[in-house]
């Protein structure tokens, strides 16, 4: 049960994780084709839920599989490009993916999360995102510490561990719907 809730207005901003958030986490290995993607169950109706909530819903994923070669950025962009699809077919919207796909040693630019890269790209791409008005969901510590590291609020999916820093925690996206309060 979540005894807290954060109080939104349409001008805020979801930033998603995927794997662990949106899919399954593969035991030991990357989401490599579209056959691979598994739907965390519910995910696709609080999705639509949350399309009414959140000016922009953004994805932002690690997925150094592509660095390490076990996949090509045409794989990523074909599971991407079906999921985007799915989404929008069951009523939801996702306005961009972000993909961290460089090897962790050749991560200059810090895409990779826990690296902040990928929210000031798409800070760049829509100008009106603002950080204090926006919320991280992902299942990782990596997550939080990005969301943290930028001022947004944090939300801890599908993770038990307590040691792990975040605003809230949730088991599901479906627990969305007693999160936010409008
Ligand atoms: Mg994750």
């Amino acid at each position: 049960m979540i005894s807290d809730k954060l109080e939104i207005d349409k001008t805020w901003t979801l930033f998603l994780d995927r794997d662990g958030v949106i899919n399954t986490l593969q035991h030991n290995d990357y989401v490599k084709t579209w056959e691979n993607f598994e739907w965390i169950p519910g995910v696709k109706p609080s999705l639509a839920y949350l399309a009414s909530l959140f000016k922009h819903i953004i994805v932002i994923t690690n997925q150094q599989g592509v660095g390490k070669q076990l996949m090509t950025e045409q794989d990523l962009e074909i599971i991407h490009t079906n999921m985007v699809n799915e989404i929008t077919k069951a009523g939801g919207r996702i306005d961009h993916v972000f993909a961290a796909t460089a090897l962790l040693a050749n991560d200059v630019e810090q895409m990779r999360k826990p690296g902040t890269k990928m929210l000031e790209l798409a800070k760049e791409k829509f100008p009106t995102i603002n950080f204090a008005k926006s919320v991280v969901i992902g299942d990782s510590e990596s997550d939080m510490i990005m969301g943290q590291k930028m001022g947004t609020w944090t939300v801890l999916c599908n993770n038990k561990n307590e040691d792990i820093q975040a605003d809230f925690r949730i088991n599901s996206l479906m627990d969305c719907i007693h999160l936010f309060k409008f």
